[in-house]
């Protein structure tokens, strides 16, 4: 059977109702989620670039460790060629094993220079470091708080809430698609996030522009869902004016 307008409008206002409750907790929580949600992005990047520097930290000494093995070896090769040099049955061995010894030593301060290098750039990077792992630190404390403030905010209201939740699914399962989705588009299009209002004072509940006299009239006859014809919201009936 199909529904009567009065009651599909009843059912509007249901809803409206209930969705009207959902908005008011949603409005006392305000930024909070969302601030929670942005310090938490931050929070991450900084674990993000904290991490990436580490890598490159340990980079470095990594190839510090290596070019203080190279200094060892070349240390060792030049032993060697010396030993060498003692036995050398002419010039030519003795000056080529010269040349061998020089570029060992060349080797050598450039190993150095390179260790020199990357503990310089160490040095930088842990300033660096340091800086970012304070802001982190900072924003954690933030974060704390602001969790701690949302968390006893959600569960003043959490119980409330979710009892809403199911009545509104109960509400909105009476109303038939086409126009809950006119309801849903209205309530996206205004800023109070009311669909259903009535008239009060001659007047649209919503946008408090004047409603005619024929048009309240139609309104209050339910044969039809009329609405406003300045915002755009459903009219679900007139109220009584008392003289
Ligand atoms: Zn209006």
């Amino acid at each position: 059977m199909e529904s009567t307008v009065a009651s599909k409008l009843e059912a509007l206002l249901k809803l409206q109702t209930i969705d009207s409750q959902l908005d008011e907790i949603k409005r006392v929580r305000g930024d909070l989620p969302e601030e929670v949600q942005d310090l938490e992005d931050e929070i991450e990047g900084y674990e993000v670039r904290v991490r990436k520097f580490d890598d490159e930290v340990a980079n470095l000494n990594e190839s510090i460790v290596q070019r203080k093995q190279g200094i060892k070896d070349s240390e060792g090769l030049i032993r060697k060629y010396e030993e060498q040099q003692e036995n050398v049955r002419n010039n030519r061995e003795y000056d080529a094993i010269t040349k061998e010894v020089e570029l060992q030593k060349l080797e050598i301060q450039i190993n150095e220079k390179k260790i020199r290098e990357a503990i310089y750039q160490i040095e930088q990077k842990n300033t660096e470091i340091e800086g970012t792992k304070h802001r982190l630190e900072e924003r954690r404390k933030d974060l704390d708080n602001k969790k701690k403030e949302l968390n006893q905010i959600v569960g003043e209201s959490e119980e409330e809430e979710t009892q809403l939740e199911q009545e509104r699914n109960k509400a909105a399962e009476n109303i038939e698609v086409r126009l809950l989705s006119a309801y849903t588009r209205i309530r996206g299009n205004v800023r109070n996030g009311l669909a259903v209002v009535t008239v009060k004072r001659d007047a649209c509940g919503g946008c408090f522009n004047t409603v005619p006299p024929q048009r309240q009239a139609d309104i209050a006859a339910q044969k039809k869902v009329i609405v406003c014809e300045h915002c755009g919201r459903i009219l679900a009936g007139v109220e009584q004016r008392v003289f």
